[in-house]
Formats: structure tokens, C-alpha cells, sequence
């Protein structure tokens, strides 16, 4: 007689990780310098983060307020006096009008404006079109809030600009939301006001909303920045992300902000009072300070990085490497086609050869395959050093 066959009683471990989230690539920076953490021998061009500590000034009004004993939760839209300093800060720099009571949400960080901004308008399945090279943190926030990343390519014979013709052709039905980023990370590009007008007509045509991250507006050097969200033909279809990481050097502080039409802000707030109810008081007082008191400080460092990006620029051509010229942010972008070496080859040997570290043009999307990303966010003496390591390694390809 035969056996009868044998159930296995123990189910199958289930995954314990959703499957989007397995599926999302791990970041391509981050994973990078994994290689690099611990390590004080390398010569750094890789994190986009200041070289500067805070100032004082403000490091003191955080102190300050902690000694007051301010250490409790905010309004979860952040501190009224604080939103009214962005507010005046917004109006004076950009004439960007926005309502402090009902226009301007606190985040923790441009990093949490993305994600709010992107769940508070989509719904599944939605487009969102992502021009790229691009920040490595817009196609899996997307993904993550149920919609559906469109890429569109900016490529190097363009000088990595918008290509507004291009743009209007990836708009379908189904397209809900624009991703744009200028001064760009990674490339230095930015956008000048006559691109700037053509792209509100286009937005408020096709009643695309656009999430426009000038995180580094500040940081503009080819001329004055202009901000999409206040060309009135864009206003009721922008939100407008920026923060204090960069030109104010706070990027542990964790302060950004988003501003825009009163219907989207109180969408974006709906998600931050569930999943951070606010930003941290103390940062929040730093912020208020940065803008009422150290503007001053900031436009010293701005400074700073705008000589460092023309050094590194005439660097890189001075190498031989084709470098689009940084008009902004603190990055640059040169070629490596030249080479023959893919942009993880190169800066994995870079980095084994010479100890110097830069960020493979890949992790930015397809289109950065064939260059690497340098952030002159380190002192002259770095950068020099850099540069000769990168002459010493090419000698030797
Ligand atoms: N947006 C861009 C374009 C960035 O480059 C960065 C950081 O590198 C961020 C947002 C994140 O900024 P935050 O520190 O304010 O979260």
C-alpha cells in the first residue's frame, strides 16, 4: 500500500519586507561611501554637504532657546514666527508671495517636503515626470507614494538643461506632476527666467503641478535666481521646496519648508501630523535666527562656493575633462567618456588608487552614466589635492 504523501505542516516563511521596498535600489551614494566611511586617508568631493560648521550666531540662538527651557512640541505647521520670517525671507528674495498662517509648512528637512508634497497629490498610478541626472531621492519617493516615475533625459549636448520641448511631449492624461530641481544636483545647471516663464504657461496649461525643489536658489551664480512660484501664471500649481541645509550650512538641524497653494499645504500637513507632528523647537528657533540674523553669514559662505566652483571648473578643463560650467549648487559634472571606463569603474579605482572620492555620474539616473559628481564643498587645499590625484590617475589610463 502505498504512503500517503507527507504535508508539511510548516508554512513558507513569509517575506518580511513588502515588495516595492525590496524592489527600490539602494542609494547609490550612500552605498558608495560605505566604502569610504571610517576612513580619514580620502580626499572627499563626495557628500553634498557644506564644509562649514553653523555659525555661531545661530548655533547660539539654539543654545539660547534651549537654556529658556523651550523644549516642548510645536504648532504642527511649525512656529508662527518662524513661517512669518520665511514668509518676509520668500517675498524680499524671490517675490514669492506666500501666507504664513495657511501658505507655509515646516518639514523636517527638503527630504520630508518631497514625500509630503508627493502623497498629499497623487493618486495611484499617477505620472510624475523627473528630469534627470536628477537627486537621487525623486523616482523611489515617488514610487513609494503610488505613482509612477517618468524619466526625462537632459543630456550633455544640451548642457544638461530642461528641455521644455521634450517635457511637453512626455505630458499624457495621466500626467500629474512635474519634479524639477534648479540649481540642479548633480549637475550645476540652472534655469534663467525666460525658461522659467515658458514653464509656468506649460504647467498651467496642462494643469501639471510642479514640485519645484530650489533647495539651492540661494547658490546661484549665472545670474539671480527665479523662483517658478512666483511667476503668477504658476503660482496656483507650484509648491515651492526649500530649506537650510545647504546655503546655511544646517543640514543636521533638519529644516525645510514648503510653500504653496493653501489647499496643497494643508493636504502636506494632514501627513506631517501623523508621521513627525513636527519639526524640532530647537532647530526651528536655529532656522528663525539663520534668516533674521545671518544672512549675512550666509552670503560669506555663498561666496565661497561660487570661487570654488569656478576653480574646480577650470581644474577639471585644465585636465582635459569636458566639464559643463556650475552656475549653481555646489557640484560639477565633468565627462569621463573619454575614458572608456564606466562612472562606477572609474571612481571605484579612483578611490583605490588615488584615495580620492567622488560620486559615479550612474547613481543619478541613466543619462549621468559617463561622468562623476564632485561636490566643492571641501576647502581649496582639498580640491587641489583632488585634482592632482584625478591628473595622476588619468596619466596612468
Ligand atoms: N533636494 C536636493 C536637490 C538635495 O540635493 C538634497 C540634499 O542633498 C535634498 C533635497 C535634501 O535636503 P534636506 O537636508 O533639506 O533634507
Amino acid at each position: 500500500m502505498s504512503q500517503p504523501e507527507k504535508i508539511d505542516l510548516v508554512q513558507p516563511a513569509r517575506a518580511r519586507v513588502g515588495n516595492l521596498i525590496q524592489s527600490l535600489p539602494p542609494s547609490g551614494i550612500r552605498e558608495f561611501f560605505e566604502l569610504v566611511i571610517g576612513r580619514d586617508d580620502i580626499i572627499s568631493l563626495g557628500v553634498g554637504e557644506p564644509d562649514f560648521v553653523t555659525p555661531y550666531r545661530t548655533r547660539e540662538a539654539a543654545i539660547f532657546s534651549i537654556n529658556q527651557g523651550q523644549t516642548s512640541y510645536t504648532s504642527n505647521a511649525g512656529l508662527l514666527s518662524l513661517r512669518k520670517a520665511i514668509s518676509k525671507y520668500l517675498a524680499d528674495r524671490f517675490q514669492v508671495e506666500a501666507d504664513a498662517e495657511d501658505e507655509v509648512l515646516i518639514t523636517v528637512g527638503v527630504s520630508e517636503g518631497i514625500d509630503l508634497a508627493l502623497r498629499a497629490i497623487l493618486n495611484p498610478g499617477d505620472e510624475v515626470i523627473i528630469p534627470e541626472p536628477c537627486y537621487i531621492a525623486y523616482d523611489p519617493l515617488v514610487q513609494l507614494a503610488g505613482g509612477v516615475p517618468i524619466s526625462l533625459a537632459c543630456s550633455e549636448e544640451n548642457g544638461f538643461l530642461l528641455n521644455l520641448d521634450d517635457l511637453e511631449k512626455l505630458i499624457t492624461p495621466r500626467t500629474r506632476a512635474l519634479v524639477l530641481n534648479y540649481p540642479c544636483n548633480p549637475t550645476g545647471t540652472t534655469l534663467n527666467r525666460e525658461e522659467i516663464e515658458r514653464l509656468a504657461q506649460i504647467a498651467r496649461a496642462s494643469e501639471m503641478i510642479v514640485i519645484s525643489d530650489e533647495i539651492y536658489a540661494e547658490m546661484t551664480f549665472a545670474h539671480k535666481h527665479v523662483s517658478l512660484a512666483s511667476i503668477p501664471e504658476a503660482a496656483d500649481w507650484t509648491i515651492l521646496l526649500s530649506g537650510f541645509s545647504k546655503a546655511f550650512a544646517m543640514t543636521g538641524w533638519r529644516i525645510g519648508y514648503a510653500s504653496g497653494p493653501a489647499e496643497i499645504i494643508s493636504a502636506m500637513k494632514k501627513i506631517h501630523q501623523y508621521n513627525m507632528l513636527c519639526a524640532p523647537i530647537m532647530s526651528q528657533r536655529a532656522a528663525e535666527s539663520a534668516l533674521t540674523e545671518g544672512m549675512h553669514d550666509m552670503e560669506q559662505m555663498v561666496e565661497v562656493f561660487r570661487q570654488r566652483g569656478n576653480y574646480i571648473h577650470s581644474g577639471f578643463e585644465q585636465l582635459g575633462l569636458k566639464c559643463v560650467k556650475p552656475e549653481g549648487a555646489f557640484y560639477a559634472f565633468p565627462s569621463i567618456k573619454e575614458t572608456g571606463l564606466t562612472s562606477q569603474q572609474f571612481c571605484r579605482r579612483l578611490l583605490e588608487e588615488e584615495k580620492v572620492a567622488v560620486v559615479p555620474g550612474s547613481a543619478f539616473g541613466p543619462t549621468g552614466e559617463g561622468h562623476f559628481r564632485a561636490a566643492y564643498a571641501a576647502s581649496f587645499e582639498s580640491i587641489d589635492r583632488a585634482l592632482e590625484g584625478i591628473y595622476r590617475f588619468l596619466s596612468r589610463l
